[in-house]
């Protein structure tokens, strides 16, 4: 008795669906707990002004911290998140929190601006802009985030989204196109969404250690920017030859490993205070540059 190899292989692929099906399931399941428990937080890394070390922003980076004290950060959860509807309920709380979280900064920090992650399904309903409006409506200070849109995810209704983002604009909210130039949206996204700031991926920013003679890519995205009047953050600098070749290339406001990894609530304060000490001292007796 033979058996074709095409039924053994067409079999296998069938037994490895399923059995991928079934670990995002328990993940999923796993997941609707610990959402209800409160054991997904946000993270703060830290957005420096390299030419002046000041710390301008943040960017709340989800993490799932276990029972156990252990910090899962969201590269095994994230997708389940973005196919369910627990996406909502973690946006959500992640920004109800960021105005208690960084209270002091915010108040001490006016230009300070803090902006969380969104996904498709949140620009394409009406849901999150009135949720928004609501939350300004109890004092969110709408001035001081930012949303982030990827270009990782396809949008699949762009008028829809536009008018949601015309919305949370009137609000005094921050665009940025996160992921900038690695996926879907590119030049339409930039001049459909009216976005305020793009920021670049690592991918471009690790050119130029990777290739310095081929970071035409990161030169054409700087100049893009530029030329539609955008502000720039580089993400991923983890080398000061980096971020000094940024500086030059006109893109001051960095986020990477260089300055700081993601931080606790806490360590972001402690981060923050440092840096805020820092700057007062260095402009003590001089006006403090914007
Ligand atoms: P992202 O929004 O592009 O965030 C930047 C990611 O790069 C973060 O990973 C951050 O820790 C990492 N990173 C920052 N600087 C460096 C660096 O110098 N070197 C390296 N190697 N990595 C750096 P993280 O926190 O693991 O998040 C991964 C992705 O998960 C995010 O990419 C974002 O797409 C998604 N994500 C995270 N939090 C949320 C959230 O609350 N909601 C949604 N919808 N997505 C989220
Ligand atoms: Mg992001
Ligand atoms: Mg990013
Ligand atoms: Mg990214």
């Amino acid at each position: 008795l033979t058996i074709p190899i095409s039924l053994v292989f067409s079999l296998l692929c069938l037994y490895i669906v399923n059995l991928v099906k079934t670990l995002h399931r328990s993940l999923g399941y796993q997941l609707k707990v610990a959402v209800k428990r409160g054991e997904l937080i946000a993270y703060y890394q830290p957005i420096i002004d390299a030419q002046t070390g000041y710390v301008v922003g943040a960017e709340a980076l989800v993490r799932w911290i276990k029972p156990d004290g252990s910090v899962e950060p969201p590269g095994r959860f994230i997708q389940v998140l973005e196919e369910s509807d627990l996406i909502n309920d973690v946006t959500l709380q992640l920004l109800k929190n960021i105005p208690i979280d960084l209270a002091e900064v915010l108040e001490q920090s006016p230009q300070f601006r803090c902006s969380i992650n969104l996904v498709p399904q949140h620009l394409e309903s009406p849901c999150f802009a009135k949720q928004l409006l609501e939350l300004k409506g109890k004092g969110f200070p709408c001035d001081q985030l930012a949303i982030e849109i990827t270009e990782r995810l396809p949008l699949k209704n762009l008028s829809q989204a536009k008018m949601n983002v015309e919305k949370m604009k009137a609000l005094g909210i921050c665009i940025e196109l996160d992921d900038a130039g690695t996926g879907y949206g590119g030049a339409s996204y930039l001049q459909e969404l009216n976005i305020d700031v793009m920021k670049i991926d690592k991918l471009f920013v690790d050119t130029l250690i990777i290739s310095p003679d081929r970071t035409q890519v990161l030169d054409a995205n700087i100049q893009m920017a530029k030329s539609l009047g955008m502000q720039i953050i580089a993400e991923g600098v983890e080398t000061s030859f980096q971020s000094e070749a940024l500086v030059e290339k006109g893109v001051r406001f960095q986020q990477g490993y260089l300055f700081a990894k993601p931080l606790s609530t806490a360590e972001f304060i402690a981060f923050w205070h440092e840096s805020h000490q820092a700057y007062i001292q260095q402009y003590a007796n001089t006006d403090m540059p914007n």
